[in-house]
């Protein structure tokens, strides 16, 4: 996207407060850091935003998609878009109309760096990638936003985790009657929780990846899981009690939760017979982990899939904390490599996810070197780059260079990051 559409006027690039569900995904994604946010909403520099546009297909809403023509020296501060409640209305061509003194700085550059960095930084998020594998199945996406929400009832909830320890996470089974919701595995919903926040204002929708496949928890029905995640510390460890996940974890059988979405249209399974699918996750990232699992167990149990691999590597800070423990186990080895990490396990060494990925370096490998592997990372946003670093060691350890390799994956999409 050109920035400069014409002499002293911009596009500029603004976010819709009223879809956005402040998910950070652009925040997180954007290589020259031109998004920020507060508690109110999320917004765009726009003196650094260079229009590379690679914000725009991650954004699960849609609300980053937004451009608005104005003149240079008027075009809206940080501190105006963070006050705003919805986006202004476009402005009128008269009002355009640059004055001679405006009309000289005819383009806007984008920021140039003093000095040329002597070696790129390594950045995990630029290996994601933002389409779906060939054989996906087409997902529906947006069906429902804030202003159409759609009620869901709740049809199960418990704790998926080891009872009586201190971090606690629930398996919800949402049903949606006869409203339809159709789901594939890999994408997420939005959760609104009832009541406001301290300005006042109706809470925004939470993000949950969706844990069941496409088909339903339970077959045949309207219905979906979750697998959230109580909150009672924030990212500093501090006391907090974290607004969706404890509403979502405290619902009881036949309470009502409003859901928009579905969202995510890339981080999709593959559906061809012998493709491999390798799943990397922390905590609730295995909530999509289930999903595409459970979508593949169903289709052997029916005959119909043919082969293709499943390695899964888990990470928690212990067995107790590890959602779907139990489960996991009573899974068929010829069906799933399972590898679990644990990083908190008193009186043992730490252990994450990536260590994993080392030690089964040679299987990776070989699972590298198959065009039809796919692989998949969910989780806690620090176990993004050591994940991505480890996939690039084993490829290169095994003579697949990694500016090579990580390129065709992100561009057949067959490397996906949802980290948050
Ligand atoms: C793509 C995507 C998929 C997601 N999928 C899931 C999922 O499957 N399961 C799930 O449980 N969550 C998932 N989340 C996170 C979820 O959207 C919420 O952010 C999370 O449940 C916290 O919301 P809350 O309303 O309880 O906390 P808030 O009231 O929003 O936050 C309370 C405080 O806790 C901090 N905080 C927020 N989340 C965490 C956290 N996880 N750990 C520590 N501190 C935190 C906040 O910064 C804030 O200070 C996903 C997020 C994204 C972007
Ligand atoms: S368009 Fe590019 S530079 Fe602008 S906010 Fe999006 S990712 Fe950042
Ligand atoms: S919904 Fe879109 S615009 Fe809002 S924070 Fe998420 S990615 Fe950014």
């Amino acid at each position: 996207m050109d920035m400069a559409v014409e002499a002293g006027v911009i596009n500029q690039h603004l976010i819709d407060p009223e879809i956005c569900i402040r998910c950070n995904t652009c925040e997180a994604i954007c290589p020259v850091n031109a998004i920020t946010h507060d508690d109110n909403n999320y917004v765009v520099r726009a003196d650094v935003c260079n229009g590379c546009m690679a914000c725009i297909s991650p954004c699960p809403t849609g609300s980053i998609d937004n451009w608005r023509k104005v003149l240079v020296t008027k075009a809206y501060s940080i501190e105006e878009q963070l006050s705003w409640e919805v986006l202004p209305a476009p402005l009128p061509e008269e009002q355009l109309v640059a004055t001679p003194s405006l009309a000289a700085p005819a383009t806007i550059t984008p920021p140039v760096p003093a000095a040329a960095p002597a070696e790129a930084v390594f950045r995990s998020s630029d290996w994601g990638a933002t389409v779906p594998p060939w054989s996906a199945a087409r997902a529906f996406t947006n069906l429902y936003g804030p202003k159409n929400a759609v009620t869901a009832t709740v049809v199960g909830n418990y704790n998926c985790t080891e009872a009586g320890f201190e971090s606690e996470t629930h398996h919800i089974v949402l049903d949606f009657g006869s409203m339809p919701f159709p789901v594939l595995e890999g994408q997420s919903i939005g959760v609104i929780p009832p009541g406001s926040d301290a300005l006042g204002k109706p809470h925004v929708a939470r993000q949950y990846s969706i844990a069941s496949s496409r088909n339903g928890e339970r077959p045949g029905y309207n219905n979906l899981a979750l697998t959230v995640k109580r909150v009672t510390q924030d990212h500093q460890g501090n006391a907090v009690r974290g607004i969706a996940s404890n509403y979502l974890c405290d619902a009881k059988v036949g309470d009502t939760v409003r859901v928009i979405g579905p969202f995510g249209h890339s981080f999709l399974m593959p559906n061809h017979p012998r493709s491999n699918i390798v799943m990397v996750c922390t905590g609730t990232g295995s909530a999509p982990m289930r999903a595409m699992t459970e979508w593949r167990r169903r289709l052997r149990a029916s005959g119909k899939f043919e082969g293709g691999k499943l390695m899964l590597f888990f990470g928690a800070r212990s067995q107790q904390e590890l959602p779907y423990f139990g489960p996991l186990q009573s899974l068929p080895k010829d069906f799933i490599d399972i590898h679990l990490a644990y990083s908190r396990t008193p009186g043992a060494p730490k252990r994450y996810v990536q260590d994993l990925l080392h030690e089964r370096a040679a299987d990776l490998a070989e699972l590298l070197r198959d065009g039809s592997t796919h692989i998949y990372v969910c989780g806690l946003k620090s176990m993004e780059e050591g994940v991505v670093l480890a996939l690039r060691d084993v490829a290169e350890g095994a003579g697949l260079p990694w500016e090579t390799l990580g390129a065709t994956l992100k561009r057949e999409g067959r490397l996906h990051l949802e980290t948050y």
